[in-house]
Order: C-alpha cells, then structure tokens, then sequence
C-alpha cells in the first residue's frame, strides 16, 4: 500500500492526503522504541492507516482489542506492532500466536511479522499450517521460536502432541476472524484459548463484524475496545 492509498482508504477521519494529516498519523507519535521507528521509515511506513491510527494507541497500552477494517488497511501491522512490543527477545519461548484462516494468510503474515521485527536479530517466527509436513514442523518446534503463526487446526494438533506449549504466551491474535469461523474453525478457536494463559492480551481483527464474531470476542476478550472502520458511501 502507498502513503496515498492509505489515507484514501474510506474511513471516517481519513482526510486528503495533505502534510498535516500526514504528520497527525505519524508514527513517530507512539511509544514505540527508537529501532521500531527506524524499521518503519526504512520499510517506507510514513503515516499510519486509518486502523492503525485509531488502534494501535489502544493496542500498545495493551488493551484487548476488536478492530473491523478492510481488506489491504493495514491490519497485519496493527496486530505486529503490539505483538513485538509485548515481546521479550532474550526470552526463547512461545510469546505470541497468530490464528490466520488460511496458509496463504500465515505465510502473509508471517513475512510481515518477520519485516517489522528485523531490527532484532534473534526473534524467530514459525509457521505452523496444516497441508504442510508435520514432521519439518516438529524439527523446528523442537529449535524453539517466539512467534507461532498458524492454522487453529494445526495448532490444536501440536497442542495436543505437547510439540507446542503456549505457557508464555502474551499476546494472542485472531486474524480474519470472520474468515475463520466461516470456514468452520469455531471449536479448535476455542480450545486453542484454553491452552492460552488467562492473563494475555487479545487483538481480534476481521474485514466484517457477524454475530460470530461478536460472540467469540465476549467468550475470549478482557474488556475489550472496539475500533471499526466502515467504508463511508
Ligand atoms: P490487511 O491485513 O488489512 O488486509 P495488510 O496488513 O496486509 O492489510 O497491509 C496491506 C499492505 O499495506 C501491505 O503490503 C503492507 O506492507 C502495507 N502497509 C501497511 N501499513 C502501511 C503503512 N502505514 N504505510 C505504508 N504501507 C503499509
Ligand atoms: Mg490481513
């Protein structure tokens, strides 16, 4: 996405895509550290989506979260920069899980993550998706990681094989969560959570807001804020 697209994108609050917009969205106005601000202007991140600017405030001070925007606004990053900032890199454990619908969304994601978090040498992302070889899978489980994305199948798998331990874990993110009850991953979702600790931050995001997805949050979230961006029309 273009600095233009982002600001064009339809969202209430989404002005032309003058200077003063532009610095309003700055990154550069949340806490975040000197070498996540360096990554963003090195990846060309100059302003903040719409989602991003009415999330991430909430996000970073580690609020639960339900953010509802289109496809292409930036979500991945919305998600990521909490996720790193909860992240304790000298800690070699499963900090962060990342349910995506799809393969083709977490290795997506996974590339993203993997962008954001460059400044830090040594944070290890896993991919983790059914259709793929179990048996690569556990070789690498078995080297550790601090970052799992993943299908919910395949991850209850690994949970249930005790190859997986979400003991650490710190934040949990439902991607497309829309997405992911269509296509029927209701009841792995929720077992999943049951092997989350209780005291984590979820960030649950979705292009729509179904009655689903509503009832999913209630089921897992800690008071959670709500950010929706509708298309204006
Ligand atoms: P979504 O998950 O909402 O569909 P993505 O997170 O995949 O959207 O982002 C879409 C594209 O926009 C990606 O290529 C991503 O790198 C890019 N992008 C995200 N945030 C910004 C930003 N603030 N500035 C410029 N490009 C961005
Ligand atoms: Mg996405």
């Amino acid at each position: 996405m273009t600095r233009t697209d982002s600001s064009a994108s339809g969202a209430p609050g989404a002005a032309d895509a003058t200077n003063a917009n532009a610095n309003a969205n700055a990154f550069a106005r949340l806490p975040l550290s000197p070498a996540m601000q360096a990554t963003l202007q090195q990846l060309g991140y100059l302003s903040m989506t719409p989602i991003q600017a009415a999330s991430l405030p909430l996000s970073l001070a580690g609020r639960d979260l339900i953010a509802q925007a289109k496809t292409g606004s930036g979500k991945t990053a919305s998600f990521t920069l909490p996720l790193l900032a909860n992240l304790n890199p000298r800690r070699f454990a499963v900090q962060a899980l990342v349910l995506c619908p799809t393969r083709e969304l977490a290795d997506q994601v996974t590339q993203e993550i993997r962008r954001l978090a460059r400044a830090e040498d040594n944070i290890k992302t896993l991919t983790l998706c059914g259709g793929a070889p179990i048996r690569n899978q556990l070789a690498s489980l078995a080297h550790g990681a601090h970052i799992v994305v993943g299908t919910p199948g395949r991850i209850l798998d690994h949970l249930s094989r005790d190859t997986l331990s979400l003991e650490a874990l710190n934040t949990l993110v439902l991607d497309e969560a829309d997405r992911m009850l269509d296509m029927g991953f209701a009841e792995d979702i929720a077992q999943v959570v049951q092997a989350c600790p209780r005291n984590r931050q979820t960030l649950l995001f979705s292009a729509t807001y179904p009655d689903g997805v509503a009832s999913m949050a209630a089921r897992f979230m800690r008071d959670p804020q709500e950010v929706k961006l509708t298309e204006r029309h």
